[in-house]
């Protein structure tokens, strides 16, 4: 339950999944569905190529544009990526930095991530950093560790004052896609965590007032309860982002 100063914050991160049809489609049955809920701030991150397309379906809407990656220069010889400068003039305002899957399968490392978040700031993009342990990190009893180092090094020589400035979301690596949320004591523990040491970084006031979000295979039923959690201040949603009922319901839970 996000408190007073934090308003609560939903994102669809849609993964390779959606083409511009597909995204618009989605999008027709979801815009009418969050319209109950205005206390809660809703992001979608769509393939890079629907941007342009999810933008002038949002226009008039309140649901905030991101995108799933971003590289660290303005511009110059990177074929394939994606520059931040790029990412604004299309209207983006959240990016997702460090997610499992980019780390996993791209080489995403903390120097990395702490590049692109910068580079996302640098450009008064919000920068969404994604922070988790793998399942062994788990069990060998690291997961603070590894949050922590994550956490320290994604935000390094960042400048938080207001606490809008960037969101974090914990993402237990085991949790994502396999249908396995963390329990409610494993997601508060990390956050009460993540919270403390952001205070620590950034002094008491702005951290908080930054909102940490949980993601790893929530649904529409896991939401109620974890959105109640004292610092648990909305979710990062994958699968669920790409069926607007569940969605809604996620959001609704925030709400
Ligand atoms: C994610 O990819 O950020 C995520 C949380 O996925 P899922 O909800 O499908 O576990």
């Amino acid at each position: 339950m996000t408190a007073p100063g934090r308003v609560p914050l939903v994102v669809g991160n849609w993964k390779m999944n959606l083409s511009e049809t597909f995204a618009a489609a989605l999008l027709a049955d979801l815009l009418p569905k969050l319209d109950p809920f205005a206390g809660v701030e809703v992001g979608v991150a769509p393939a890079f190529t629907s941007l342009r397309e999810v933008a002038n379906r949002l226009a008039g809407s309140r649901v905030i544009l991101g995108a799933q990656t971003l590289h660290w220069e303005d511009k110059g010889a990177f074929t394939g990526e994606v520059s931040p400068r790029m990412l604004v003039e299309l209207g983006v305002r959240l990016v997702i930095v460090g997610h499992s899957e980019r780390r996993m399968h791209f080489g995403e490392n903390d120097e990395r991530v702490q590049r692109k978040a910068a580079a996302a700031r640098r450009h008064g993009l919000v920068p969404i950093l994604c922070v988790g342990e793998q399942e062994k990190e788990r069990d060998d009893g690291r997961t603070l560790a590894v949050v922590e180092r994550q956490l320290r090094l994604g935000l390094a020589g960042l400048e938080v004052t207001s606490g809008s400035e960037i969101v974090v979301a914990y993402e237990p690596v085991w949790a994502i896609g396999t249908g396995r949320s963390a329990t409610e004591e494993q997601v508060q523990e990390v956050h009460r965590m993540i919270r403390e040491q952001l205070a620590a970084v950034f002094g008491p006031a702005p951290a908080s007032r930054i909102r940490i979000l949980y993601g790893g295979s929530v649904t529409a039923a896991s939401a109620p309860g974890l959105m109640r959690l004292p610092e648990v201040d909305g979710a990062l949603v994958g699968g669920a982002s790409l069926d607007a009922v569940a969605f809604a319901a996620i959001v609704a839970a925030a709400a």
